[in-house]
């Protein structure tokens, strides 16, 4: 499933051929996919200049002075751009035009999303799949604060704190695994019960963690957004997730694994308190 580090890195392959260009055509393959797509979606963005992309969680957002299009990933989609004229294949439900090339959105499993955001209607940011998510984590500043103090008086499970995206979004099953391994903290703990500074170790791991992520992915722009058809999401070496029963890179014990609301959650029972 995509995560934030290949959204983001998707946004950054794809900004410098969109960015400034005028669409010029839009080809939809079927009604919808997690939604019905926009009525009218062609006529709408036919002629209108993508003036930026943003990503909101792990909403891409591409901005037009008459509104946003919002395009979610699901848990199989990405986006390529190709040269015009490429045949689409049978997963590719969506291309949007720009002259030679083109923004061709493919999702096997049809969990994406692709939806319109009018100006008229106010801030993208209020828009109801945007407007309840927690902070950006590698833009906030005070995120080990946000956490303190989102969690106080939470008994819930701190995995399961950072996973449900209320007090910071794109910390998903891996990168809370292993943000939670690199700040020593069990994945178990009462999220209310975390002091301050455990917090701040947490914040300086969530971020270096998905930095780190978006750098690796960054590195393999080329064959994420190529035209040979590589889905690209990229394979990380990590800590502990992923490695039930391989010795902890820092301790030798090995690697645990439980179930926390029905995501395995990774974790050293000698590294983690
Ligand atoms: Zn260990």
């Amino acid at each position: 499933m995509p995560e934030l580090p290949e959204v983001e890195v998707t946004r950054r392959g794809i900004a410098p051929h969109i960015e400034g260009r005028t669409v010029t055509g839009v080809a939809l393959r079927r009604d919808g996919l997690r939604w019905p797509f926009p009525p009218g979606l062609p006529s709408l963005l036919a002629g209108q200049v993508v003036r930026s992309t943003a990503r909101r969680g792990k909403y891409l957002l591409l901005r037009f002075d008459h509104g946003t299009l919002i395009i979610h990933l699901g848990m199989s989609g990405h986006l390529r751009v190709l040269p015009a004229g490429v045949a689409p294949q049978k997963h590719d439900h969506v291309d949007i035009g720009f002259g030679t090339q083109l923004l061709r959105f493919t999702d096997p499993r049809r969990f994406g999303a692709v939806l319109w955001h009018a100006a008229t209607d106010g801030d993208v940011e209020q828009h109801m799949l945007l407007r309840s998510l927690g902070v950006e984590p590698l833009a906030c500043t005070d995120l080990a604060e946000r956490l303190y103090r989102g969690t106080r008086g939470r008994s819930a499970a701190i995995k399961q704190v950072l996973l449900a995206g209320d007090i910071v979004v794109g910390v998903g099953n891996i990168y809370a695994c292993e943000s939670l391994f690199e700040s020593g903290i069990h994945p178990n703990t009462a999220a209310g019960r975390i002091s301050r500074q455990r917090f701040a170790k947490l914040a300086r791991a969530i971020q270096r963690v998905l930095a780190a992520a978006i750098e690796q992915g960054g590195s393999s722009l080329r064959d994420f957004i190529g035209a040979d058809g590589a889905s690209g999401y990229f394979q990380q070496s990590y800590f502990v997730y992923d490695r039930e029963g391989e010795p902890c890179r820092h301790c030798g014990t090995a690697v645990r694994r439980i179930v926390q609301g029905q995501r395995s959650t990774f974790y050293c029972v000698r590294c983690q308190h």
